[in-house]
């Protein structure tokens, strides 16, 4: 069992925990009555993940409390970088 940091609620069981995908994605660009985005750019966006070695930044929720976080680890070796809230992130931005 690994334990995963939620920003909300601390250290739990990863079994509490659901995947939301890789961080960093770019949606294709639907604006717009011109905008049509092909089959193959959607599946890639939908179904290509990068699976990249070592250190990485994914999507996850913890599902009791609902948090939706930035989980960073390093996918060799599992250990876990940091975890932070949609919140901060959104503030460091901004604030960038
Ligand atoms: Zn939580």
């Amino acid at each position: 069992m690994q334990l995963f940091p939620c920003p909300f609620c601390g250290d739990r069981d990863e079994r509490e925990f659901h995947f939301a995908g890789e961080a960093g994605k770019v949606r294709p660009d639907t604006a717009g009555s011109e905008a049509e985005v092909s089959a193959k750019d959607w599946s890639e966006y939908l179904y290509t993940q990068r699976n990249d070695h070592g250190h990485v930044r994914e999507i996850w929720m913890h599902l009791p409390c609902q948090e939706v976080f930035l989980l960073e680890r390093h996918s060799v070796t599992m250990a876990v970088i940091g975890a932070t809230s949609f919140r901060d992130v959104g503030t460091k931005e901004a604030s960038a």
